[in-house]
């Protein structure tokens, strides 16, 4: 097995994030943390969580940092992330850095690398208001695969669907989101 890393992918909606986090995970055998896919996963089940983040979501805006924090410190805290993992959707916000720093001293780790994906707006609005994904595990549907609404995914057996916040006016709120909240972070 490869040795663990810690990652950190940082990039507005739609730049392949989760596309390359989960080419990552594989290869490399690093588990993959994306918040989006967790909180969606939450929403499914109706959880406690699910049912407040799930307001949020859909209308593009951020959770609340509290509940995201609670979520990842305790996934972060699992023997699975002990030799690495990639952080993909999270953090968000400078308080999110901030609390992850107290987790990963708490942990007793530090971060190797943090990447940041650059891609042009339009390209972001042209890809997310196509996009099609698997509803269970997150992936994303590519070219090739010849998928289309109701397929079956090619990596578990959820089904091919179109996120909720895919729709034009959403995707613009979470650019404007990600400008606002999440732009300052690079700094
Ligand atoms: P994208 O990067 O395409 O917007 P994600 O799947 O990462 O998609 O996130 C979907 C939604 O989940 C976000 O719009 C937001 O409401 C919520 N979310 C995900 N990660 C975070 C986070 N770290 N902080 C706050 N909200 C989050
Ligand atoms: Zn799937």
């Amino acid at each position: 097995m490869a040795k663990g890393k810690r990652l950190i992918l940082l990039g507005a909606p739609g730049v392949g994030k989760g596309t390359q986090a989960i080419r990552l995970a594989e290869l490399m055998k690093w588990p993959q943390v994306s918040t989006g896919d967790m909180l969606r996963d939450n929403v499914r089940s109706s959880t406690p969580l699910g049912l407040q983040a799930k307001f949020f979501m859909d209308k593009g805006e951020l959770v609340p940092d509290e509940l995201i924090v609670q979520m990842v410190s305790e996934r972060l805290s699992r023997p699975d992330c002990k030799t690495g993992f990639i952080l993909d959707g999270f953090p968000r916000t400078v308080t999110q850095a901030e609390k992850l720093d107290e987790v990963l001293m708490r942990l007793g780790v530090k971060l190797d690398a943090v990447v940041s994906i650059e891609v042009p707006t339009e390209t972001i609005v042209e890809r997310l208001s196509q996009r099609l994904v698997c509803q269970q595990c997150g992936y994303v549907v590519q070219k090739n695969d010849g998928l289309k609404i109701g397929d079956r995914c090619p990596r578990c057996p959820g089904s091919i669907s179109r996120r909720k916040d895919d729709e034009p006016e959403t995707i613009r709120r979470r650019l404007q989101v990600y400008e606002e909240q999440t732009r300052s972070l690079i700094r």
